[in-house]
This record gives C-alpha cells, sequence and structure tokens, in this order.
C-alpha cells in the first residue's frame, strides 16, 4: 500500500488573501462564474504558474491538472515549441490594426483539417464565434428563429442563454435577467437527442427557422453524446425547411480528432453541417476562435456582403502564433496518448466507485469524458440535473487535498493533455482511489 498523499489542506491562505482583494475590484472575485467554486464549495485556487500537466497555486501547492484551461491546453502548458512561437511573435509586435501573415496560416490549418470549412472568419472568444454565426445564418436566409437544445452551452450569447447547462446548469440559472424576453423569443429550447420533437419544432415553425445550432457533442452538461442518428435527423430536417446547421467545435473542435467531433462522427448522411464554430484548442491558451463553413454562406459577411462582423483584435498576430503552433503539433500520437490517459484514469473511476458502491455513470465523445453522480445513460440535461451533486462536491475536495485539480462542476468534462506523463496518471489513479473510499 502506497500512503496516502493527503498533501494540501482544506484552507489555502495566499488564495483566501487574493479571493479577499479580488472581491473588492471584480464581482465575485473571479472573471468567469464557474471559477469561483461556488457549487463545490470552499475557496478557488489562484494559480501562479504551470508546467505540462501541473498547476502551482499561489500557495505554492502543486496540483495535477484535469481542467487544462477548459480544454485549450492539449499539448500541457508552456509547451517549449509553443512558447517559442509566442515569443517570436510578440517579438514582432502585438497588434497591428492590419492582416498579418499569421491569420492567414491558421485559417489555412483549419480550412486543411475541417474538409467542409471553405472559409473561416476569425475572433476572440467562442461566444463571438457562436454569436456572429446566428446572426450570419439568420442574415443569410431572412429568417429569425433560432433553435437551440438544452443543456448544450454556446457561450453567453443572449439568444442562445436559456436552457444553457454549464456554468447556467451550475448556478440554477434557467434564464439571465438581462437577457429581454425578444432575444430569448426568436429561441426554441428542445431537448437534445430528441428527433420527434425537432419533426415537431419543424412542422410548425419550419419556414421561420433560420438555423439549429447544436454542440457537436454535448460537453456543457457532462458528456453527451449524440445519439445514432441524431446528427443526420439534425442535417435531413434543417435541408428540409431551407435552414441552416450551425455545429458548435468550440469544445469538440481539434480535440475529440484532429478534425474534431466530425473527424469521428463522420460527414453526416445529407451532408455536412453549413457552419461550424470554433475555439478552446485552436487559441493555444489565448484568446483566439473563428466561425467557418460554405463559402457561399461565409460570402453574405462583410466586406464581400451586407453581414456585418468585426473585431479589432481578430485575428491578433500572438494568438494566432499560438494556435497555430498548437495545432500543428496535434498529431496522431498526441491523439493517441488522450485517448490512453482518459481510458487510464476513466478505469480507475470505474474501478475505485465500483468497489466503493458509489453510483456512477462514464460519457465519451473522443478523449472527452465526465462522470456523472447517477446510475444510468445521460441522453439529455434532465438526465444530467438528476445526479448527486453534494457528493460531487465531496469528490472534488478529496480529490483537491490529493494534488488533483479537477473541473469544479459536474456538469463538466474532464480535460486531459499530451503532457500527462506516466507519473501524472498514477498520480490521479491513486488520488481517485482514495478519493472514493473517502466520500463512500
Ligand atoms: C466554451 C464554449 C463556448 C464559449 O466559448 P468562450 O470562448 O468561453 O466564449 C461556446 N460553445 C461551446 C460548445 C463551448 O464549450
Amino acid at each position: 500500500m502506497t500512503a496516502d498523499p493527503v498533501t494540501h489542506p482544506d484552507t489555502a491562505p495566499a488564495s483566501d488573501a487574493l479571493l479577499a482583494r479580488a472581491r473588492s475590484v471584480i464581482p465575485g472575485g473571479v472573471n468567469s462564474p464557474v471559477r469561483a467554486f461556488r457549487s463545490v464549495g470552499g475557496t478557488p485556487r489562484f494559480m501562479e504558474r504551470a508546467q505540462g500537466p501541473w498547476l502551482w497555486d499561489a500557495d505554492g501547492r502543486r496540483y495535477l491538472d484535469l481542467v487544462c484551461s477548459w480544454g485549450p491546453m492539449i499539448l500541457g502548458h508552456a509547451h517549449p515549441e509553443v512558447r517559442a512561437a509566442v515569443t517570436e511573435a510578440a517579438a514582432q509586435g502585438f497588434s497591428f490594426g492590419m492582416p498579418t501573415a499569421r491569420e492567414v496560416a491558421l485559417a489555412e490549418e483549419i480550412v486543411a483539417r475541417v474538409e467542409p470549412v471553405e472559409q473561416v472568419r476569425l475572433v476572440s472568444s467562442g461566444t463571438e464565434a457562436t454569436m456572429s454565426a446566428i446572426r450570419l445564418a439568420r442574415g443569410f436566409t431572412g429568417r429569425s428563429v433560432v433553435v437551440k437544445f438544452a443543456g448544450c452551452y454556446h457561450g453567453h450569447v443572449d439568444a442562445l442563454l436559456a436552457s444553457a447547462g454549464s456554468g447556467v446548469a451550475t448556478f440554477g440559472l434557467p434564464d439571465s435577467p438581462g437577457v429581454p424576453a425578444s432575444a430569448a423569443g426568436e429561441t426554441v429550447v428542445l431537448p437534445y437527442n430528441d428527433v420527434p420533437a425537432l419533426e415537431a419544432a419543424f412542422a410548425e415553425r419550419g419556414s421561420e427557422i433560420a438555423a439549429v445550432i447544436t454542440e457537436a457533442a454535448a460537453g456543457n452538461m457532462g458528456v453527451v453524446p449524440p445519439a445514432p442518428g441524431f446528427t443526420e435527423a439534425l442535417r435531413r430536417l434543417t435541408r428540409a425547411h431551407g435552414a441552416l446547421l450551425v455545429s458548435d467545435e468550440v469544445m469538440t473542435g481539434f480535440r475529440c480528432s484532429a478534425s474534431g467531433w466530425l473527424g469521428l462522427e463522420g460527414v453526416p448522411e445529407g451532408g455536412a453541417p453549413d457552419l461550424f464554430t470554433f475555439g478552446k484548442v485552436m487559441g493555444g491558451g489565448f484568446p483566439a476562435a473563428a466561425f467557418g463553413g460554405r463559402a457561399d454562406v461565409m460570402a453574405r459577411l462583410a466586406p464581400d456582403g451586407p453581414v456585418y462582423q468585426a473585431g479589432t483584435l481578430s485575428g491578433n498576430p500572438v494568438a494566432s502564433a499560438a494556435g497555430l503552433a498548437t495545432l500543428q503539433r496535434c498529431t496522431d500520437e498526441v491523439y493517441q496518448r488522450l485517448d490512453e490517459v482518459s481510458e487510464a484514469l476513466a478505469a480507475a473511476v470505474t474501478d475505485a466507485f465500483s468497489r466503493h458502491g458509489i453510483p456512477h455513470r462514464i460519457q465519451w465523445a473522443g478523449s472527452m469524458f465526465s462522470v456523472f453522480f447517477r446510475e444510468g445513460q445521460v441522453t439529455g440535461y434532465e438526465d444530467a440535473k438528476d445526479q448527486d451533486t453534494a457528493l460531487f462536491g465531496r469528490f472534488f475536495h478529496a480529490m483537491l487535498r490529493r494534488g488533483v485539480h479537477l473541473p469544479p462542476s459536474c456538469f463538466e468534462s474532464w480535460f486531459v493533455s499530451a503532457a500527462h506523463d506516466d507519473e501524472a496518471v498514477e498520480h490521479a489513479v491513486r488520488a481517485i482511489g482514495q478519493s472514493a473510499a473517502e466520500i463512500a
């Protein structure tokens, strides 16, 4: 038996002090709500530095990172070659307000990887990408209604902030104050993976629907992949009614495979989605995102077309350098390692939770997986909400004490990197076994 490596006390004095300072100038002390640990309790750890699979907090404590900045750090933190690309770009200036070769190279890399994407426009966040894709779909079709699915999160776009999973699920806000009824009123929210509901919506309002937006594989209510035939049904119905299909690959893009979820599931019968959105991995940890797809749809964007869209820092050269250097290193070996690491962690969860009688269900989208604290398949948001969130909170803190940083919500995927070496995996596996014993 190895000794129980409880290394970190529950109190974190340096993080406590920083949180107190932060709270006086930043609402809740954080710049994105899920970071505040509200659903698991305790003080969020303020991080100071990171290398490979490890993070160090302000108290100098080391954690194995299973969040990876919510996906982008697919090669691990501060990858030497990505760092070199960023340093080289920064040495030449930070932002010019004019086009650069670097953003062209990043756009080429995306277009080369995702076959149906003929053109992309670079933006600075996933939210901006989905917001712009929706505007473009509305401009292209001349219609206003957007269909989304409960539990799918597409960033904090007004029209899409209805039944949005993730941070919103964590906070139990069905809708946000500040989103006007008129913005949400053009949004139809349907249950995920429910083809009859989709057919009924199209039968009723088909001629008003500009687009259906879906997470290519849902990752913001925990991981819920599309059921066999669901993506095909989306394609068939949107096409039959003259609506566009927008596949949100902000999370899955370049993570589930070299060409995202599309690369795993394949192009649906009836054709590829019309538009895609990307973010997270393609920025390599910097603010870069994109939307793209069919050339005839993208041609409607300004300056060629009438649909306005812009950004002072869009295609930023330093962010583009980070994204390009990251994507260029996302090789088959990288995806193979992500699979190995994820499988080892999931096997450890299955083993330990089964041994201790803890209800659990693990679901996958490529190497993305999440652990639901319940039994039985999760096909949509109602299932996902039906789990033991309090037990997850205890597990989260048991892991944190053992130096493993999990996503601080049970509505999130776990993310690993190619820098998660055998030492990292062993550390996590040991912590999982001991944490399960502790909470049982
Ligand atoms: C993270 C995410 C977004 C929003 O991206 P931001 O960069 O946080 O604005 C949109 N869609 C999906 C599927 C995401 O996971």
